[in-house]
C-alpha cells in the first residue's frame, strides 16, 4: 500500500506542470503514466505559445484570445527559471514565428492586419528571412513575437526535476460511486491511496472516468497532421486566407529528429480537414498546399508521412474548441484538460485552488519503475 497526498494520472504537460506545482507547494505527490512520457497530444504538437493572434484572425475578440493573451508572459517566466515551474534547463526552437500569405492575398492582408486591433503586434518584415527571401515569392510576411517551445525538452525538464515520483504504470481506480475514487490499483496488485486524485490523461481520461462512474463527457476532435523530411529551412508560421475563418491554412514548424534530420510538420486547418482523407490523398492535399504558398521550394522528392492524433476535450456542444482550461471536481478526483499547451499554467492555477489541505503524507520512497520522455512523430515516423 502507498499514500500519498495526490495521486496524478497521465504524465503529458498537464501531469507533469501539476506534478511540478504542487510538490513545490509541499505536498507528496506521485504520478502515473502508462507509456513514454509526453506521447499522448504533448510531443505531437506544434509548440506554439499563442498569445492570442491565431484566435483573432477572424477579426473578433473571442473568450479564447481574451483566456490566452497573459500566458506567453508566464511561459517566458518558466524559461528563465523564474516562473510557477522551473524550465530553465528546457529550450526554446523559436521566439517568435511568421505569418503569411499566398500571392493573391499579399495587400489585402496588410489591409487585414492593419484595421484589427490584433493582440500581440504582429509587425511587417521588410528584409525576408529564409524562405520567403526567393524573387518568386509574392505574398507578404508578419512576424509573430510569440515562443515555440521544444516539448520534448520541456518534458524532460518537469520530468527531472520531479525526482522519482514518476511511476510507469496505468493505476486502475476503484469507484466510489461516482463521488470519487476509493483507491488505484496498479497492474502488480499494489493500492494507493491518496486524498485527491488527478486525471490528466488526455484522451485516456474516457476510460478512467467510466471505471470510476463519473459523468464527466469528454470529446475528440480528430487532426490529420504531415510530416516531410529533407534538408528543409527552418520555418515556424501560419499560411493564412482571408475566409478561412479563424483558422490558418496551414501551420509549419519544424522539428529535428534523434538523428538530426530536418523535419516539417503541417497542420492547422489541413490536419482538420484532411480527416477523413487517407494517408496518400493528405500527403498528395498537402503538396498542393505547399505549392500554392511556397510554389519555389521543391521539395517535392523528399519523404513525406501522414500522423493522426486526437485532440481530447470536455465535450461541448457541437463538438467545438472550449474556449477555456477545464478542471472539474467530482468527490475527490480533479478532472483535467488544459485545451491548450499554452493554457496550463492556467489550468495549473485553477488546480491548485481546488488543494487547499495541509500535507498529510511524507513523499513515498522510490523502488518503483520510473516512467521515461516517449518519442515525438518525427522519431516515431521515419
Ligand atoms: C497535432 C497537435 C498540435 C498541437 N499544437 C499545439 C500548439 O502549437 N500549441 C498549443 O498550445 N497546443 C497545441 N496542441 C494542444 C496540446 O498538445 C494539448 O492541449 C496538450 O498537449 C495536452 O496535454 P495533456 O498532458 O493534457 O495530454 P497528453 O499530452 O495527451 O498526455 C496524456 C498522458 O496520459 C497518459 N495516459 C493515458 N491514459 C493513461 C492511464 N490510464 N494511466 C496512465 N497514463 C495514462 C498518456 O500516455 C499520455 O502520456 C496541439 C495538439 C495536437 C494534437
Amino acid at each position: 500500500m502507498i499514500k500519498t497526498d495526490i495521486a496524478i494520472i497521465g504524465g503529458g504537460i498537464t501531469g507533469l506542470w501539476l506534478l511540478n506545482q504542487l510538490q513545490a507547494a509541499g505536498y507528496s505527490t506521485l504520478l502515473f503514466e502508462k507509456a513514454g512520457l509526453g506521447q499522448g497530444q504533448t510531443l505531437s504538437s506544434q509548440g506554439m505559445i499563442h498569445g492570442g493572434l491565431k484566435y483573432n484572425l477572424a477579426g473578433v475578440t473571442s473568450n479564447a484570445s481574451e483566456t490566452i493573451a497573459g500566458m506567453p508572459d508566464i511561459w517566458q517566466q518558466c524559461f528563465a527559471g523564474e516562473g510557477p515551474v522551473d524550465l530553465h534547463n528546457a529550450k526554446c526552437l523559436a521566439q517568435s514565428y511568421h505569418l503569411f500569405s499566398d500571392a493573391a492575398l499579399g495587400g489585402k492582408l496588410a489591409a487585414f492586419l492593419g484595421s484589427k486591433a490584433i493582440r500581440g503586434g504582429a509587425k511587417a518584415l521588410k528584409h525576408l528571412p529564409e524562405p520567403f527571401d526567393h524573387p518568386e515569392f509574392k505574398g507578404s510576411v508578419y512576424e509573430i513575437p510569440d515562443m515555440v517551445i521544444d516539448t520534448a525538452t520541456v518534458v524532460t525538464a518537469l520530468a527531472e526535476s520531479a525526482g522519482n515520483s514518476i511511476i510507469q504504470a496505468a493505476p486502475t481506480p476503484v469507484c466510489n460511486g461516482g463521488s470519487g475514487i476509493v483507491r488505484l490499483t496498479l497492474p502488480d496488485g499494489t493500492a494507493v491511496e491518496a486524498e485527491r486524485y488527478i486525471f490528466a490523461a488526455g484522451a485516456g481520461n474516457e476510460d478512467l472516468l467510466r471505471q470510476s462512474d463519473i459523468a464527466v463527457a469528454m470529446q475528440r476532435r480528430p487532426l490529420h497532421q504531415v510530416l516531410v523530411r529533407g534538408p528543409l529551412p527552418t520555418l515556424f508560421g501560419h499560411a493564412v486566407a482571408i475566409g478561412s475563418g479563424d483558422k490558418p491554412r496551414m501551420t509549419i514548424s519544424t522539428h529535428k529528429t534523434k538523428d538530426l534530420q530536418t523535419v516539417w510538420y503541417l497542420g492547422g486547418d489541413l490536419a482538420e480537414t484532411g480527416i477523413h482523407r487517407s494517408g496518400a490523398a493528405q500527403i498528395e492535399f498537402a503538396k498542393n498546399e505547399l505549392e500554392r504558398f511556397l510554389p519555389f521550394l521543391d521539395i517535392f522528392d523528399y519523404e513525406f508521412k501522414s500522423w493522426r492524433i486526437d485532440r481530447a476535450e470536455p465535450k461541448t456542444p457541437g463538438t467545438l474548441r472550449p474556449d477555456r482550461p477545464f478542471c472539474e471536481k467530482a468527490g475527490n478526483v480533479l478532472v483535467c484538460w488544459p485545451i491548450k499547451l499554452t493554457l496550463v499554467p492556467l489550468l495549473a492555477r485553477e488546480v491548485l485552488k481546488h488543494i487547499i489541505e495541509p500535507s498529510k503524507w511524507p513523499a513515498p520512497s522510490d523502488g518503483y519503475l520510473k516512467a521515461t520522455v516517449g518519442e515525438a512523430p518525427w522519431d516515431q515516423s521515419f
